[in-house]
């Protein structure tokens, strides 16, 4: 084990000098498995940047363009938006500087062909992806999305039962009324979860098939603090 201060330090040191291959750490699961808050943490610990496509989907939507609007309304029916449109996202995205020494995915690959041409992508860019399936009960996972709320302004997520904010109603960090996203509603979340099951876990025989660095990590007990240390973990064995 590198010395370090438990939460990474030496991980943050190895990549920021190169001596990491350029990694792109996928994170997988189901909508409400936490792979959000997961790369939140990660970034702070491992330096390298959050990739949300569920993020800069929801900047198209704020942008009100014609490609928002189509964006709104697949999302808003908890339907997954055209590969085409998300290839060129991540595509745009991770040419920007700030993704040279590697890159967290959150919600990205999402079905096989987004996972071809992201396979296609990392031979002409040269950078070793690595998979993290985070595992979470399916009764957890429904709690957790209905019971999801979301600051509008700053992003931050909480959670009604698991971690509320201070004051009922308000961020924490800014003090704006909380909202529940158009996609956490009930009967949306049942279409999100059926897509997952239809489109997206087909993907684990993918990256089995792929030989992808594969590592499943048990989401649902622990705080998430503990499984983030846990994720630091398998990266600094590596
Ligand atoms: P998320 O914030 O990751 O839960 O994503 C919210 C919604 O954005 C999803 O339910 C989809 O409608 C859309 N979305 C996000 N990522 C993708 C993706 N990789 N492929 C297709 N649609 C996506």
């Amino acid at each position: 084990m590198k010395k370090g201060t438990g939460l990474g330090l030496g991980v943050v040191k190895d990549v920021d000098t190169g001596t990491m291959p350029r990694t792109a750490l996928i994170l997988f699961g189901s909508p409400g498995s936490g792979k959000g808050t997961q790369a939140k943490l990660l970034r702070d610990c491992l330096h390298i940047p959050h990739i949300s496509t569920g993020d800069m989907l929801r900047e198209r939507i704020a942008a009100a363009d014609p490609l928002g609007t189509e964006v709104r309304e697949l999302m808003g029916a908890g339907r997954l938006v055209p590969d085409e449109v998300v290839n060129r996202l991540v595509e745009e995205r991770i040419a920007q500087p700030d993704c040279r020494n590697g890159f967290i995915l959150d919600g990205y690959p999402r079905t096989i062909a987004q996972a071809e041409v992201m396979t296609g992508r990392q031979q002409r860019l040269g950078y070793t992806p690595v998979v993290i399936h985070l595992k979470v009960d399916y009764n957890v996972i429904v709690a957790r999305l209905t019971g999801r709320r979301q600051c509008p302004q700053c992003g931050t997520l909480y959670n009604l039962a698991s971690h509320p904010p201070k004051n009922a109603g308000s961020c924490d960090l800014d003090g704006t009324a909380l909202v529940i996203r158009e996609d956490d509603r009930e009967e949306v979340i049942r279409e999100r979860l059926e897509a997952y099951e239809r489109q997206t876990r087909p993907l684990l025989e993918y990256f089995a098939r792929n030989g992808s660095a594969f590592f499943e990590v048990e989401g649902t007990y622990e705080k998430p603090q503990v499984i983030m240390q846990r994720i630091c973990a398998l990266m600094l064995r590596r």
